[in-house]
This record gives structure tokens, C-alpha cells and sequence, in this order.
């Protein structure tokens, strides 16, 4: 265990990684991760700005913009920002792999109404069976001529994906994993159920439907209105994922851990965020910051990132060279890249216990030993020397241990949108985050201690990463 963060008061760790819980309880879905980013950087004074309206970006301000209401890019401007200064960016994505609400539902077998799902991501979907699930996403509302957007997050649990019982497969210990059409269809009510609360029954299925209420069952539809308070047939289309109602909590002995869903990859989020805002606070370093600080959150990295709202699109090449533009130096993005630098933070594994030779005998990272940095040389991570180089020397600033990551030669990689975003725009990159156990389970888990040291980490580079990268001698 090493110097200051290590040794930081339990009550310090603990009260970030409590903030973070709240983060991550109201993130149910990319929507609401936007929404909840949103309410954190206007109470810290950002302001809101459209794609479609011109910028008038002024030293030593704060702004964001959401694109799809899915992604949302924060920046603060420095006090001694010039055009042709550099980016200190950290990005992260919004989305994690859930199930999704079909565009048609509705389906009926053996007396149950159940619901048709889509799977979103590449989930560990039998991590989903016998959950106490509900539902958070979007409605688009047709109010007059307005076409609304409201966001809805149902509460309690109204679905449940059974198992079937070991007395009907005896083998499921051996072949541990659904058919992800067949077996993963959530029971919202039973059709005796309906007809004796409502005195009729919508069995049957949606393969013949025209309007919205046929598509679905009216018991949903019904429980979406009530929540929103509108009318069935105000409703053009929605964008539901299934979530858990189990909310993230402190676990284990010594209240160590974190049991919470989402951890990957709303952790990075979290804690990408709270740096930004942290460090611009007023007593912050921002009136002598030469840079702008981004803090990108993409929708759509566990589906690749090909998406209007993803890190392959074009939106931020466009956001950057809009801050960097100047009619005296029209060149000015062309020379603010490699001065630049992203951390893609997103979340790594801590060797598991009962599976410890999935790891590297020297590359397994541990709880509390600090946020990982991830190396591939086959390029799934976009780590050089040069960028890992500069985050050794700020972490020593700001006493945040290291680890090191690298898959085994015969293991598969994960990989993240560092290499998107290097490979695009040509800029220094860094992959890294904290280590987790169960990614992709419906219900993760990490350490405490990750969530302060990251924040601790992510603003130590906000605040000096222009000094470190003038040391730099490579081009
Ligand atoms: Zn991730």
C-alpha cells in the first residue's frame, strides 16, 4: 500500500464511493446517465449548449452538449486558453449490454403475457434469470404538434425471466447459458390475472398489429401511461431497456466492495465527471489552465461504437475543431492534436480467485491497488510507452498507485474506444480503468478505494498534464 491515496481515511473512500452509488442507481439506462450528468454539471455551473446554434466560447468557462440525449461532451475552457492550445480529454461510454424492449412485444404462451426482448451488448444474459427486473428508457410523446421525449424509469419489479428448474435439466451446471431467443422472455402478468383485474385479456401476440397498443401488451402500456401520465395513443415510439431493481450497494466484511450493476462502465463515468467538475471549481486551477478539459461519454461502445451518438462518429472531430477554430490561425485544430491526449477510461478485470490462471502470471490486477493501465500491442488498447509514460509521471504527483494489464497470449482481448478515437483523429491515447470482477453480469463488482483514487487521478490530470506533456521529447 503506498503513500497518500492509499492511505486516505476510510471515511473519504467511503464517501465517494457513496456518490458514486447514487450516480449509478439513477443511471438506469444511457438516457438517464445523460440526464443525471446533465443535473451534476449545471449545479456546478456548466452551461448547455445546442450543435445547432453557434458557440461563442469564452477563457474560463464551462459548457456541455448532448447528441441523441445519449451522449453528452463537458469541457471547460482555460483561463489562458489560446486557439492551437491543447485537449485534455477523458472519455468514457454511457451504455452497458441489458436487454431492450422489442419493437413489437407483445407475446402470450401457456397463460403468461410476456414481453419480447432484444439482447443489447454482449451481456452474460443467464446473470439475468430470477432478477427482480423493471424497465427505464424513453418515450417519445406526441403533445400537440411537439414531439417530446420523457424519460421513464418504473420503480418496482414487473418482470421476471425464471429459471427453469434443475429437475427439468439436470445439466445446467455443465452448459451454463440460454438460448437468447427461446429462453430469455420475461413474464410481466398472467392472462387469468388480467381478465380478473381488467375483465379482459390481450393474450395472443403482435405479429398482426398496426397501432401501438396492439404491439405490446396493454398492461405495459398502461403501467408506461400511469408512470408519465398520458395517453396510450399519444405514444409514437419508445426505448426501453430492462433493468435491475436491486439497487448498487457497499458489500462484503469490511464494507470493501461495490455490488452494483452497470459498474462498466458508469464507474469511468462517475468518476471522469467528478474530476472535471472538481477541478474547476473556483478555488481550481481552471484561471491558469492553458487547455480545455473535455470529458467525452459516448452511447454505443458495447455495439462497436457505429452510431450517430458513437465514439466512431464524426461528433467529436466536430466539437473539437469548433472550440479550436479561430479566423487568425486556421490550422489551429491541425495543431492543437498533438498536443492533446485521451484517457479512454473504461473498466479492467482484477484477476478472479477461483480463475486465476485466466490472467498473465505477471499481469494481475488487484482491489485497492489502484486503476489499471491496459496494454496491447495488436491494438485493442491504444496505450504507447509515450502515453503510459506521461500517466506514471502524474500519478507520482498526485501519489495514485499503478497497475498493469495484458491479456494472456491465448485469451481473447476486450477492447474500448481508445483505438477508435486514436485511429480517427490521430491523437495520444491511454487505456485504463479500474479492476472489476463479473463484467457484463447483471451484477458487478469492484472496490471502495477504485472510485477515489480514479477521481483523485483524473483531476491530478486535468491539472497537469500541459506541464508533463511540455517534457515530452517525442513527435
Ligand atoms: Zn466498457
Amino acid at each position: 500500500m503506498q503513500a497518500a491515496v492509499m492511505s486516505s481515511s476510510k471515511e473519504v473512500v467511503h464517501n465517494a464511493a457513496k456518490e458514486f452509488l447514487h450516480f449509478v442507481n439513477r443511471g438506469v439506462s444511457p438516457y438517464h446517465v445523460v440526464e443525471e450528468c446533465k443535473a451534476r454539471l449545471c449545479l456546478a455551473g456548466f452551461k448547455e449548449l445546442k450543435e445547432s446554434d453557434h458557440w461563442d466560447i469564452k477563457p474560463a468557462s464551462k459548457y456541455f452538449v448532448t447528441r441523441n440525449y445519449s451522449t453528452i461532451i463537458a469541457f471547460a475552457v482555460g483561463g489562458n486558453y489560446q486557439p492551437s492550445n491543447g485537449f485534455s480529454m477523458i472519455g468514457a461510454h454511457t451504455d452497458s449490454p441489458c436487454l431492450k424492449v422489442k419493437l413489437r412485444s407483445k407475446k402470450t404462451r401457456q397463460g403468461c403475457l410476456q414481453v419480447g426482448v432484444e439482447c443489447y451488448g454482449g451481456g452474460i444474459w443467464n446473470t439475468w434469470f430470477d432478477r427482480d427486473l423493471s424497465l427505464a428508457g424513453r418515450v417519445i410523446v406526441k403533445t400537440g404538434d411537439a414531439l417530446k421525449q420523457h424519460l421513464v424509469h418504473i420503480k418496482r419489479p414487473i418482470l421476471r425471466i425464471p429459471h427453469l428448474a434443475i429437475h427439468l435439466q439436470r445439466d445446467i451446471n455443465d452448459s451454463f447459458g440460454p438460448n437468447k431467443e427461446n429462453h430469455l422472455v420475461p413474464i410481466l402478468a398472467t392472462a387469468v390475472q388480467e381478465e380478473l383485474e381488467t375483465g379482459t385479456s390481450s393474450s395472443g401476440d403482435a405479429s398482426s398489429a398496426l397501432k401501438m397498443s396492439e404491439k405490446h401488451h396493454p398492461v405495459l402500456l398502461s403501467l408506461l401511461c400511469s408512470e408519465l401520465g398520458i395517453e396510450v395513443d399519444s405514444i409514437l415510439d419508445f426505448e426501453l431497456c430492462l433493468c435491475d431493481t436491486q439497487p448498487a450497494t457497499l458489500g462484503g466484511a469490511f464494507e470493501e466492495f461495490i455490488f452494483s450493476p452497470r459498474l462498466d462502465n458508469l464507474h469511468s463515468c462517475y468518476c471522469a465527471l467528478q474530476a472535471l467538475i472538481e477541478s474547476c471549481t473556483p478555488e481550481g486551477s481552471l484561471a491558469k489552465e492553458p487547455n480545455i478539459r473535455v470529458v467525452t461519454l459516448y452511447d454505443n461502445e458495447e455495439v462497436g461504437s457505429e452510431s450517430a451518438q458513437g465514439a466512431m462518429s464524426s461528433l467529436t472531430e466536430i466539437v473539437l475543431r469548433r472550440l479550436a477554430c479561430s479566423f487568425k490561425n486556421l490550422a489551429a485544430f491541425e495543431e492543437a492534436i498533438p498536443k492533446s491526449y485521451l484517457i479512454s477510461a473504461d473498466m479492467a478485470h482484477a484477476v478472479h480467485p477461483n480463475y486465476q490462471d485466466k490472467h498473465e502470471e505477471n499481469h494481475r490486477p488487484m482491489f485497492h491497488k489502484g486503476p489499471v493501465i491496459k496494454y496491447n500491442s495488436c491494438q485493442r488498447y491504444a496505450t504507447t510507452a509515450v502515453t503510459a509514460s506521461i500517466i506514471r509521471e502524474i500519478a507520482k504527483m498526485v501519489n495514485v498507485p499503478l497497475q498493469e494489464f495484458m491479456v494472456r497470449n491465448d485469451s481473447p482481448c476486450g477492447t474500448t474506444i481508445g483505438p477508435i478515437i486514436s485511429s480517427k483523429l490521430g491523437l495520444r491515447v491511454l487505456d485504463l480503468g479500474c479492476p472489476q470482477l463479473a463484467m457484463h453480469s447483471i451484477r458487478e463488482m469492484c472496490c471502495t478505494s477504485g472510485v477515489y483514487q480514479t477521481i483523485t487521478l483524473f483531476k491530478g490530470f486535468f491539472e497537469h498534464y500541459p506541464a508533463v506533456s511540455h517534457c515530452v521529447q517525442v513527435d
